[in-house]
């Protein structure tokens, strides 16, 4: 049976990618040796970093004086490493649920944390939009999707200080002016790669303004300095990650990603709104397209797990809500097919007959 992969991360990646980078395990470029066995500075190895990165800064059209790094670590990692290598006096964080929370938690070791907003009294259901970011704070800091709650800030906010956004699971789903930020990051297995690699877009000239010692390894300018290559990088992610840039290159880049993102999103919300036995659990407007939450509706509340089980054994995968909104959870990231969006809505419809 075809499976149909809606998990949230690690998730789905394009076929080839997984092909190509099984290829170069067994066997990398036709040398005998696989990709895991050989030296990072290889005269092999090398250009697929610098592929990696260029292709980055090509598909996001990233201005002059800014840099692309990988690094180990996860999305996690970085919550500590922006304030590190940021945060002076004070900040600012929008709260819009877990990873938010997680960056702000972080962040509090370093200075003081203004909270500009937050969604948690209605369970991060909706983007909090009329809150004022302190002008005298060194950085503002956003989660554009918040991949356990279904929200999605779509667009590049306005602030008056500089931004620092999470996009660990929309990057590449729509085109970004990243002259608006000084640091985008994220976790690379939820629409990038597998596991394993973090990466950073960050400002130049935003560096270096923080007057505490930084750790080496947690200092943005080393592996800048260093081209992502200061120690080890995690060689087989940042070789999938560069099939994937290849991919989304050929797909027609992020405005293509974004097109089809809208499209998928469009059909599942469709459906949600239509079908009498699921409601959506985030506000219209902040619905996210990468994560698409719902629940079953109130008179029908029973039937969640027998639904469950019905769409697995047709073939959905990962579907499950995350245990703080309940319900079910369709991640629909860029290498998601809209066959498999039809699939689950055939699901749905065909359960919906039965009830
Ligand atoms: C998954 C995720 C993280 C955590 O990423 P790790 O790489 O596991 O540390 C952080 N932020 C967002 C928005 C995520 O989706």
């Amino acid at each position: 049976m075809k499976k149909h992969n809606f998990n949230a991360g690690p998730s789905i990646l394009p076929r080839e990618v997984i092909e190509s980078t099984a290829q170069a395990i067994l066997d990398f470029k036709g040398s005998g040796l696989s990709l895991m066995e050989i030296s990072h500075r290889s005269k092999d190895f090398q250009p697929v970093v610098e592929e990696a990165i260029s292709l980055f800064k090509e598909l996001l059209n990233i201005p002059d004086g800014y840099s692309v790094i990988f690094l180990g670590g996860g999305a996690s990692l970085e919550f500590c490493m922006v304030p590190y290598n940021f945060l002076e006096h004070k900040a600012a964080y929008l709260n819009t649920g877990t990873w938010a929370k997680k960056a702000i938690k972080e962040a509090k070791g370093f200075g003081e944390v203004i909270e500009v907003a937050s969604s948690a009294e209605a369970n991060y259901s909706y983007i909090p939009k009329d809150y004022i970011i302190p002008a005298d704070a060194d950085y503002f800091h956003f989660t554009s999707n918040n991949t356990i709650y279904g929200t999605e800030i779509k667009e590049d906010l306005d602030s008056p200080i500089p931004v620092i956004a999470d996009m660990s699971s929309d990057i590449l789903s729509r085109p970004i002016d990243i002259s608006k930020y000084v640091c985008i990051y994220g976790g690379a297995q939820k629409n990038l790669a597998p596991a394993g690699v973090t990466f950073v877009i960050v400002k130049d000239d935003a560096l270096g303004k923080v007057s505490r010692y930084i750790p080496t390894m947690l200092n943005y300018k080393t592996h800048i300095d260093n081209g992502s290559m200061f120690n080890t990088p995690p060689v087989v992610p940042i070789y999938s990650a560069m099939l994937t840039l290849r991919w989304v290159k050929e797909q027609g880049g992020v405005k293509e990603m974004e097109k089809r993102a809208i499209e998928k999103a469009d059909m599942l919300y469709s459906e949600i709104d239509r079908n009498k036995l699921f409601v959506g659990t985030a506000a219209k407007e902040d619905r996210s397209r990468m994560n698409i939450c719902f629940v079953m509706a109130p008179e029908y509340a029973e039937l969640e797990a027998e639904f469950l089980k019905f769409a697995t054994a047709r073939g959905m995968e990962g579907i499950k809500g995350h245990r703080s909104v309940g319900g079910f959870r369709a991640s629909c990231y860029n290498a998601l097919p809209k066959e498999s969006v039809q699939a689950l809505i055939e699901c749905m419809q065909e359960f919906e007959k039965l009830h």
